[in-house]
Order: structure tokens, then C-alpha cells, then sequence
């Protein structure tokens, strides 16, 4: 494995979010550092229609009630893991 670039001489590998999907790379020394560059969500769990919304994709107005089924099942994963009220 090569070092990792953040010069502390450990070995690099793939941080990874939620679904598998690789982000950046990291050693033991940088994760926690390069993790908060990231949302929360991205290792919390989400699903395609949270990144559509995250995106700021463009909404038809067809689709208006996806749009809010979406934000729906938004509340819901909030609810599931928890936020701060
Ligand atoms: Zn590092």
C-alpha cells in the first residue's frame, strides 16, 4: 500500500461511505480531519432521493409529489438516526 498523502507515513486506503462508495483516501491519522469535510449523512445513511434533493437537481412540477415524498422519507431517516432538536 502507498503512504498516505498527508505526510504522516501510514498506509492509505479508501474511506468509504454509507453504500460502499469511495470518497477520499485516508490513513489512521487524517480520517476524523477529512471526515468533517463531509455530510454527516454521507456515512449515516441516505438514498438516491436524498442526494437528488442534496444535488439540487431540478424539480418538474409532475413531479411535485415525489418531491414530497422524497422530504418525507427525508424526516424519516432523521427520525431514525436522530438529530439535534
Ligand atoms: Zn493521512
Amino acid at each position: 500500500m502507498a503512504e498516505c498523502r498527508c505526510g504522516s507515513g501510514l498506509d492509505m486506503r479508501w474511506m468509504n461511505d454509507c453504500q460502499g462508495i469511495p470518497l477520499t483516501q485516508v490513513c489512521d491519522d487524517c480520517q476524523k480531519i477529512k471526515m468533517k469535510k463531509y455530510n454527516p449523512w454521507v456515512f449515516n445513511g441516505y438514498d438516491q432521493a436524498f442526494l437528488d434533493e442534496y444535488s439540487g437537481e431540478s424539480i418538474e412540477p409532475e413531479n411535485e409529489l415525489t418531491r414530497q415524498q422524497r422530504l418525507d422519507q427525508w424526516t424519516e431517516l432523521q427520525d431514525k438516526y436522530g438529530t439535534e432538536k
